[in-house]
């Protein structure tokens, strides 16, 4: 059965992965990303900044005006914006709270009205092994990752009685434009990661569609790490 599955953050990388696996399994996608670019097979692709709380919901509003209640959001917009704390200006700070934490919490709280109405829904956040690890030089980007674990088990408390599902995905390092620029740093990270490689966008993508598959459906307020045994124990 086709569902409304909405996946921000699709222009690319583990977004564009995500949404293509949803395309494959009969979904109709909607995309969300500033560049408004998505991969083959999306129903529609918005160009809306997540982090734009109005812009956000009037994207919410259209798509379930045209396409009906939406089923499935993951929240995957993220940027980096990597310094060390002592030299972090204030907007590399606001910029990646902003992206990262401020738009998953409007992503959810647009996709949820209409999640509530319906009794039904899955929301998959896409967090980081990064506030796990302690990494040096992502105080901004670990602490909204790590904030989007304290907000997904909230949502998943006020919302599992309405048979709406709440989670985080944890990726390790995967092979993104994101991670393009980690060049020789890889060598001295790959010995770190247990399964020896870093990870492909895929790897994160049918671990997101099985937890919004109705298999999933008594997962709530977990968090899945998929780093290839990169932050075991943590
Ligand atoms: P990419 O940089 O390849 O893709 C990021 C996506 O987010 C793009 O589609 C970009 O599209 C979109 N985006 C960025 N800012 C905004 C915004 N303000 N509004 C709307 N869309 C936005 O990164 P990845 O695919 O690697 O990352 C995806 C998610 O996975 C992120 O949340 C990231 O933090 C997380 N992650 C990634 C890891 C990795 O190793 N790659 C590890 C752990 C977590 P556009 O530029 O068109 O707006």
């Amino acid at each position: 059965m086709s569902r409304v599955v909405v996946v921000t953050g699709a222009s690319r990388g583990i977004g564009a992965a995500t949404a293509s696996a949803f395309v494959q399994l009969g979904d109709t996608v909607i995309t969300i990303s500033r560049s408004g670019n998505s991969p083959d097979g999306v129903a529609k692709s918005l160009t809306v900044d997540v982090s734009d709380a109005d812009a956000l919901k009037s994207a919410c509003d259209e798509i379930v005006a045209e396409f009906g209640p939406i089923e499935v959001l993951v929240a995957n917009a993220g940027i980096t914006r990597d310094g060390l704390a002592l030299r972090m200006t204030t907007e590399q700070w606001r910029d990646v709270v902003a992206t990262n934490l401020d738009g998953a919490f409007f992503s959810a709280q647009g996709a949820m009205s209409s999640m509530v109405k319906n009794r039904k829904g899955s929301i998959v956040f896409i967090g980081s092994v990064s506030p796990f690890l302690g990494i040096p030089g992502q105080a901004n980007y670990a602490a909204a990752k790590a904030g989007l674990v304290g907000l997904a088990r909230s949502l998943a408390s006020e919302l599992a009685r309405r048979n709406i599902t709440v989670n985080v995905v944890a990726p390790g390092f995967i092979d993104t434009e994101m991670t393009a620029e980690l060049g020789s740093d890889l060598d001295t990270l790959l010995p770190r990661i247990p399964a020896g490689r870093i990870g492909q966008p895929e790897d994160i993508a049918h671990v997101v569609t099985f937890l919004a598959s109705e298999q999933a459906r008594y997962i709530t307020g977990a968090v899945l790490p998929v780093d290839g045994g990169l932050g075991m124990g943590l």
